[in-house]
C-alpha cells in the first residue's frame, strides 16, 4: 500500500517510521530540501501549490494524508479530486486553519471555549477589551503555532503596540483563561465511525511551546468530560484519522483551546507509552483498518528538544529514557527531537526526570 503525505517533517516522519512494519510505503512532499522525513521516505521537493507535482504525488498514492494543518484549501481540493482518498477530511483542515471557524464550531458544538471576538481594526480591539476585560490574548486568526502570532494583553496600554505587530491580517481576541493545567484529548476515528480514545494527558508549555507531556493524567472525571466534547467534533466532521483537542483546566473543567487534525506533539508519549502509538493509529484508521488498543503501558514523560539535541549518551544513561531526534539541523527554538521517560510506576519516574530536565534546558517540570 502506496501512501503520499503532504508535509515532511518530524511528524510525517515518524508516521514512516511507524508504517514501515505494516508493509507501508510512503513518499513526502515538501518545498524544504532538507525535510526531515526525505531522510526515510522518497521527498517529492515542490511549493504546495505545485499542481504538476501534487499530481505526481496523488498518481502514486493509493492514500493521501498530512502532517501539517496549514495545507492549503486549495491542494485539499486538488488532492481529493484526484486521488483515491484524503484523510482526514478537507473540512477539517479548513476548520483548524481559522481560529475563528474552529472556535465558531467548537461553539455551536458546545464545546466550552473562552470568549472571543474578531478584530479587523484598533477601534475594534478598543471595544471588545471595553466588553471582554483584561487581561485578554490576541491571535492572528491563521497560520499561527507555537506561540507565534499572539499577544497577551494586560494593561491599555498594551492594545496599540499589539495591534502594531499583529494587525492587518484578521485577528481574534480571546479571554485570558486563569488555567490550573493545560491537558489534550487524542483519539483516532476509523472510516466505519470506530473511535478509540488515549488516556488524558498533561501538557506544560513554555513561552507558547510545548515542553513536556504526562500521561496518563489519572484524574478519570475530566477524562471523561474530554472524551465527550471530542466525540462531538470527530462525528460532526465525519472525522478519519488521529484528532488532538487542547483544553485548559479551569476549576475541574475543560475550556477548548485548539484543535490538530493530524498527529500531535502531545502523542509522541504513545510510542513508548501505548500499545498502539498515536501514529500507527492514524495510519490504520486513514486506510480503513480497524484501530489498534489506545491502553497506556505504565506511565511516560514525554520532554521536547528545542534549539538542539541533548548528548545521546547523557540520556540512555537513564534508565527508560527514549532517544529521538529527528534529523534537523539546530537552530533556537526549533523542535529537533523529544525524549520519553517511561516507568511502570509513576512513582518511578522522578529520579529520571531530575536527570533529564537539566539535558533539555529545564530546571523545573511546573
Ligand atoms: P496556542 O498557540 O493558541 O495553542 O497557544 C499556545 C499557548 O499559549 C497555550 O498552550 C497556552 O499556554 C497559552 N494561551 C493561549 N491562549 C490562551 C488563553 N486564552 N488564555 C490563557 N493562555 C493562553
Amino acid at each position: 500500500m502506496k501512501i503520499g503525505i503532504v508535509g515532511g517533517g518530524q511528524l510525517a516522519r515518524m508516521l514512516v517510521l511507524a508504517g514501515y512494519p505494516m508493509g507501508l510505503q510512503f513518499q513526502v512532499l515538501d518545498p524544504a530540501i532538507d525535510a526531515c522525513a526525505g531522510e526515510v521516505a522518497p521527498l517529492i521537493r515542490s511549493d504546495y501549490d505545485d499542481e504538476n507535482h501534487l499530481q505526481q504525488l496523488a498518481d502514486w498514492a493509493e492514500m493521501l494524508t498530512f502532517d501539517f494543518e496549514n495545507v492549503p484549501a486549495t491542494v485539499a481540493s486538488t488532492l481529493k479530486r484526484q486521488a483515491a482518498g484524503f484523510y482526514p477530511p478537507a473540512e477539517a483542515l479548513a476548520v483548524a486553519q481559522d481560529r475563528l471557524h474552529e472556535k465558531t464550531l467548537f461553539w455551536e458544538l458546545g464545546i466550552p471555549t473562552p470568549p472571543f471576538a474578531t478584530i479587523d481594526s484598533l477601534e475594534e480591539l478598543h471595544d471588545a477589551v471595553a466588553r471582554m476585560e483584561l487581561p485578554a490574548v490576541l491571535k492572528t486568526r491563521r497560520l499561527g503555532y507555537d506561540g507565534k502570532g499572539q499577544r497577551v494583553l494586560r494593561a491599555p496600554e498594551d492594545l496599540k503596540p499589539a495591534w502594531e505587530a499583529l494587525g492587518g491580517v484578521p485577528l481574534l481576541l480571546e479571554g485570558f483563561v486563569p488555567f490550573q493545567r493545560e491537558v489534550s484529548v487524542l483519539a483516532a476515528r476509523g472510516h466505519n465511525g470506530e473511535i478509540a480514545f488515549y488516556p488524558l494527558v498533561e501538557n506544560t508549555h513554555r513561552d507558547g511551546i510545548l515542553r513536556l507531556s504526562r500521561a496518563p493524567l489519572l484524574a478519570p472525571q475530566l477524562e471523561r468530560e474530554g472524551w465527550n466534547l471530542a466525540r462531538r467534533l470527530l462525528e460532526r466532521l465525519n472525522y478519519v484519522g488521529l484528532l488532538a483537542l487542547e483544553f485548559f483546566v479551569l476549576d475541574n473543567h475543560l475550556i477548548a483551546n485548539e484543535m490538530a487534525p493530524r498527529v500531535h506533539n502531545s502523542g509522541h508519549w504513545t510510542i513508548e507509552g501505548a500499545v498502539t502509538s498515536q501514529f500507527e493509529n492514524h495510519l490504520r484508521a486513514v486506510l480503513g483498518l480497524l484501530l489498534g488498543s489506545t491502553a497506556a503501558v505504565g506511565h511516560s514523560i514525554m520532554l521536547n528538544c528545542i534549539g538542539a539535541m541533548p548528548e545521546r549518551a547523557a540520556v540512555l544513561a537513564v534508565p527508560g529514557a527514549h532517544y529521538h531526534a529527528y534529523g534537523k539541523a539546530p537552530r533556537p527554538g526549533r523542535k529537533v527531537g523529544h525524549l520519553t521517560l517511561w516507568a511502570e510506576h509513576p512513582q518511578d519516574l522522578q529520579t529520571g526526570l531530575d536527570r533529564l530536565l537539566p539535558l533539555v534546558g529545564l530546571e523545573s517540570p511546573g
